[in-house]
């Protein structure tokens, strides 16, 4: 289908790589030099380029302005010490993407554009990445309707981009969690799998209120009975009760490939590894009778991220403590070996650059 289709590159004259200050890297602060840009069109990808990192202008009648087509990933690459850069796992984000696109009325995107594209992208911002321990190079693929008309149809032209940024050591201060029994952020049916725009803000509202009484965010329970756990707002949820390990499953939740990373590694490890409902009464039950010995929250940006508390119903209830939580750490201590290439890929989840 891309034969014809070759990725062509314009290389900025102005690299602003000089004004980054590597020591404080925050979140989503800086933005590399380039971005790859592809645009969809009568049916077919017309074009792809790698171009200077800048604006876009759009018509104010742009569709995703209105209806909301607009749907995105999140991955992050290293730098091992001998300069190598390798991305973590992107063949399963180009997987789920193109899970969301259809799932959105929106085209798939292939391959050649997606990860070779990125592979390409990386190649020439190799710079931007960082090599400090706890530090990654982010990297935030997405698509949008461009379509410039109002009234509601699946738009008929798309732009796809990727830019990427480095990002620092995510400070994982261990989370207070509220048990969301009113709102809902997704429901069976619905889009709750796919990484779109709209599932972060409809969930705005409802974690602030959350905030405001003291938790860091929410626990989202089922839309049917408010009864079983689902996920955190933009990471999985992960437990360990007794030796085995259980992550939440289902349509309604994020396939995060964090998650799906960490219930292989726990079957590696010798743990159980389950992906079943959890009840919010059998995790309340199992924090009172002593058997939840882990809790964290598993996504890219945080890896994971420790809970200590839950709030249910208006009673905290307090999580074994973070220190000496054995499964996480292992976790955490593999992954990061793995991922600045400390020690050898078995399962071949490193994309090198
Ligand atoms: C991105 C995301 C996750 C985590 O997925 P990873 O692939 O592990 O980064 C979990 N939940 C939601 C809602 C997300 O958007």
């Amino acid at each position: 289908m891309l034969e014809t289709l070759e990725i062509k590159t314009k290389q900025t004259e102005n690299s602003r790589l000089s004004s980054v200050d590597f020591e404080n890297l925050s979140f989503g602060k800086y933005f590399s030099d380039h971005m790859l840009v592809a645009d969809y069109a009568n049916g077919k990808w017309q074009t792809c380029e790698i171009v200077p990192y800048g604006n876009f202008s759009l018509d104010p009648a742009t569709s995703v302005l209105h209806y909301g087509q607009s749907i995105f990933e999140g991955i992050k690459a290293y730098k091992f010490a001998d300069g190598t850069v390798s991305i973590f796992r992107p063949d399963k984000n180009w997987e789920r993407f193109n899970k969301s696109a259809v799932r959105l009325e929106m085209p798939e995107v292939p391959e050649e554009i997606f990860l070779d594209g990125l592979k390409k992208l990386l190649d020439l911002d190799r710079g931007w990445v960082p090599g400090a321990d706890g530090t990654s190079l982010y990297i935030r693929p997405f698509m949008f309707a461009t379509e410039v008309a109002l009234g509601v149809h699946p738009s008929v032209s798309y732009k796809f981009v990727i830019m990427t940024g480095p990002v620092g050591a995510y400070y994982s201060k261990p989370l207070k969690l509220k048990v969301e029994t009113h709102y809902t952020r997704a429901a069976e049916g619905g889009v709750g799998f796919s990484k779109n725009a709209g599932n972060y803000a409809l969930s705005l509202y409802p974690t602030k209120i959350a905030n405001d009484e003291g938790f860091d965010q929410l626990m989202w329970t089922d839309a049917k009975e408010h009864k079983y756990i689902e996920e955190a707002g933009t990471a999985n949820l992960v437990f360990r009760i007794g030796d085995t390990i259980i992550t939440p499953h289902g349509d309604t939740i994020l396939h995060g490939v964090t998650r799906r990373t960490i219930m292989e590694l726990a079957e590696h490890f010798g743990y159980k590894a389950e992906q079943r409902k959890v009840s919010v009464q059998e995790l309340i039950d199992g924090i009172e009778n002593g058997t939840v010995l882990e809790a964290f929250a598993a996504g890219t940006a945080a890896t994971i991220t420790p809970i200590s508390t839950i709030g249910y119903e208006g009673k905290l209830y307090e999580l074994p403590p973070v220190a000496g939580r054995e499964f996480s750490e292992k976790v955490l201590t593999y992954l990061n070996d793995l991922r600045y290439g400390r020690i050898a890929d078995e399962f071949g989840w490193n994309f090198l650059v």
